[in-house]
């Protein structure tokens, strides 16, 4: 799954990852909502627990709920998945049915000024890698480590809505993420494929080699 969205480099039509945008009168409306969730990020609904956003302004939300919380959370996770070029969103209200819930299946939403603008899937990574970058001629490589490993927090998708960008968002909810999960923030396993700005965060939070990993069940 991809870390901090970067939808240019996905030749999609608009930043926000809805294509063809200018088509059709219906588009234009669909696609300036989506727009507009992905530029400035969601009110939060009616019923909506205020008081579960933290100090930080950050609220989280297990995989398993269905309230507002958890609809509000996969609203962020779709519009990760438009910019990203996804067919998956990272989080549904009650869970997707291919996935088991662990303890750590939590989104965490950042919420300023009555919105929530950013938005992170965060799990526990089962299968275990480690990340190389490719050469300047060659790919990006993943060094296999399996499944023989205790699970690690793993900070699956980053998506920070785009007029709240480089104010440390990001880093903020991962910061979160860590704390509950009784980790080092520069522990914190990835989940690939990154982009550009998505491998400087993590390079930039985690130092030296990167951790990489993903959700999936043991080796069947
Ligand atoms: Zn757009």
């Amino acid at each position: 799954m991809m870390l901090v969205y970067d939808a240019r480099s996905a030749g999609y039509g608009c930043e926000c990852g809805v294509p063809n945008y200018d088509y059709y009168p219906g588009e234009r409306r669909r696609h300036k909502t989506a727009h507009d969730l992905w530029a400035r990020g969601a009110a939060l609904p009616r019923g909506f627990g205020r008081d579960r956003i933290g100090r930080d302004g950050i609220a989280s939300v297990h995989e398993s709920e269905r309230g507002p919380e958890a609809v509000l959370a996969s609203k962020l996770a779709h519009s990760a998945r438009r910019a990203g070029g996804y067919d998956f969103a990272s989080f549904y209200p009650g869970g997707s049915s291919l996935r088991e819930l662990a303890p750590w299946s939590l989104a965490y939403l950042y919420v300023e000024d009555g919105r929530a603008v950013g938005y992170l899937r965060a799990d526990a990574a089962t299968h275990h890698g480690l990340f190389r970058p490719g050469t300047p001629r060659g790919q990006d490589r993943v060094v296999d480590l399996g499944f023989d490993l205790p699970p690690v927090p793993l900070a699956e998708v980053v998506f920070v809505c785009a007029e709240h960008r480089r104010r440390g968002v990001a880093t903020r909810l991962l910061a979160r993420f860590a704390a509950d999960a009784g980790t080092a923030l520069s522990a914190l396993a990835w989940g690939v494929p990154f982009t550009t700005p998505g491998l400087a965060l993590a390079r930039s939070i985690s130092g030296g080699e990167l951790a990489i990993g993903d959700a999936r069940e043991g080796a069947a």
